[in-house]
């Protein structure tokens, strides 16, 4: 049990203006792990002032120092990763074998990745007789959901530290404690006081007295699309800049004449990425397209496959495949989705919204797969963020493009060809802030975002770090 009863504010650790509490549940255990303060709009308004006033002296450092730190902040990760993985597989229910790997490693990386990017990076441009320099945004609220909690989190603190910015920080209330670690690993790391600050709360509280904060400069929310619309309403009031990354109906389109190994490598990429994290990825591929000819062979093996996916305590170091989800809101959700595709007629192939047999503790889902989908269905159009992949057939590429662009979301996408030139060209034509071909992997420094209402601005990388940078004209 782990009780955070202080937020981080101006370098120190200090109560809470109010009295209350928020519990997180274990998503195995459906016991009280920890419990955080309840933050105030008194709070944010502390934190923002101490970020105000930071700001002056974290931006007039040379770039190379502030890369130091971001450094130590690399090595602070690195050093506390099994606490890390541990603490998530905890909170999100991500198996620790997984957990270690992404929930631990990757912000690692990414911290890491951005201490050569901040000092490579172009500050400033001559154009004829003026110089273009880019500069700090200035306060920072960074507003972070449970899925892959710290690296949403560090997909914001790392660039906009290396920007010259200082951050208030909001991480989900339902997925907080790892925060609390990346606020002492900074704070163990001398970074200056009121730079990064953390305000722990609910989103209709702390995060929109965030979004609604004069002195905020910009707000980069990660989440919901029903709350990412929300934040940029509050922050148009005083026109923040806003970046969004919110949600997904990514698609994966197999397309005709692979052999029968290609097929085997498809299905099992495709599968992969739906069920990852159980299905709570916002970039999951949950719409699988395939040649309306080869439907069946295909769905045999994906039943197959599908059925190799075991459910599992997330603590168990040898557990490689599923474990619950976060939350009972959440397997109800999911539950309740898998009833409505088979009551809008899609072909149920395996799993099923029934309790799986020896998981009564937990809130566990079986890995599920539909058949026969028809993409106004809507299982084929809402984010369900659960272990549920539909099945969808098409019957020539063009249908396949269109199928794949007819959902309000363009997060992100794969496609398998029989060669990598074939499946580019499809690629291209999809509508998504991120293309992966022929299973290639997740890279940690290309810029990541979204199309339509998957939301505006990217994060990673040198694309990432200009999202903290506002341009100025210096007309010599
Ligand atoms: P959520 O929108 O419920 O919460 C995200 C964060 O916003 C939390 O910190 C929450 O407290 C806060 N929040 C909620 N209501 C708010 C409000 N009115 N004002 C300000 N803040 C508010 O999302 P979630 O359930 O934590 O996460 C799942 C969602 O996040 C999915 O839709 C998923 O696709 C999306 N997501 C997107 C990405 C991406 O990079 N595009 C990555 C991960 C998750």
């Amino acid at each position: 049990m782990q009780v955070r009863d202080k937020l981080y504010i101006d370098g120190a650790w200090v109560p809470s203006t109010g009295s209350a509490t928020i519990d997180v549940i274990g998503a195995s255990t459906e016991t009280v792990i920890g419990t955080i303060p309840q933050g105030t709009e008194a709070d944010v308004d502390r934190a923002v002032k101490a970020a105000k006033d930071a700001f002056k002296e974290w931006r007039a450092k040379p770039v190379d120092e502030r890369a130091k730190f971001i450094q130590l902040l690399a090595e602070g990760l690195g050093a506390r990763s099994q606490e890390i993985s541990e603490t998530i597989a905890q909170e999100v229910g991500m198996p620790v074998f997984w957990s270690t790997m992404i929930q631990a490693g990757l912000p690692q990386a990414v911290m890491g990745s951005y201490v050569e990017i901040a000092k490579n990076h172009k500050y400033e441009e001559q154009l004829g007789s003026t110089l273009v320099v880019r500069e700090p945004v200035g306060v920072v609220g960074c507003i972070t959901p449970w899925n892959y909690p710290l690296h949403q989190i560090v997909a914001k603190v790392a660039p906009a530290l290396a920007a010259g910015c200082t951050i208030v920080l909001k991480p989900s209330e339902v997925a907080p404690l790892n925060a609390f670690v990346l606020a002492e690993i900074c704070a163990d790391a001398g970074l200056p006081p009121g730079v990064f600050n953390l305000v722990t709360g609910t989103g209709p509280e702390v995060g929109e007295a965030i979004a609604r904060h004069p002195h905020v400069n910009m707000v980069s929310f990660t989440g919901s699309t029903r709350a990412g619309k929300r934040v940029a309403q509050l922050a148009a009031e005083t026109v923040k800049r806003v970046a969004l990354e919110l949600g997904g109906k990514s698609p994966f389109v197999i397309l005709p004449g692979l052999s029968d190994e290609q097929l085997d490598q498809a299905v099992n990429a495709g599968l992969g990425s739906c069920y990852m994290n159980a299905g709570q990825t916002c970039i999951a591929w949950t719409r699988m397209l395939v040649p309306r000819a080869d439907q069946d062979r295909v769905v045999a093996k994906v039943k197959t496959a599908a059925e190799t996916f075991a459910l599992g305590d997330p603590l168990d170091p040898g557990h490689m495949g599923l474990g619950p989800l976060i939350s009972a809101t959440q397997r109800d959700r999911v539950r309740g989705y898998i009833n409505k595709g088979i009551e809008e007629g899609a072909t149920l192939v395996t799993g099923g919204a029934e309790a799986p047999e020896g998981f009564e503790t937990g809130y566990y889902v079986k890995p599920t797969v539909f058949a026969d989908v028809r993409n106004d269905m809507t299982i084929a159009q809402e984010e369900i963020f659960g272990p549920v992949l539909s099945v969808i057939p098409y019957d020539s590429v063009d249908d396949a493009v269109d199928i794949a662009n007819d959902t309000i979301y363009g997060l992100h996408a794969g496609v398998f060809g029989p060669d990598v030139e074939s499946a580019s060209q499809v690629a291209r034509r999809i509508d998504a802030g991120q293309v992966d071909i022929n299973g290639q992997k997740f890279n940690p420094v290309a810029p990541f975002g979204g199309y339509k209402q998957s939301g505006t601005g990217r994060e990673l990388g040198a694309y990432g770090l200009d999202e903290y940078l506002e341009v100025k004209a210096l007309n010599l």
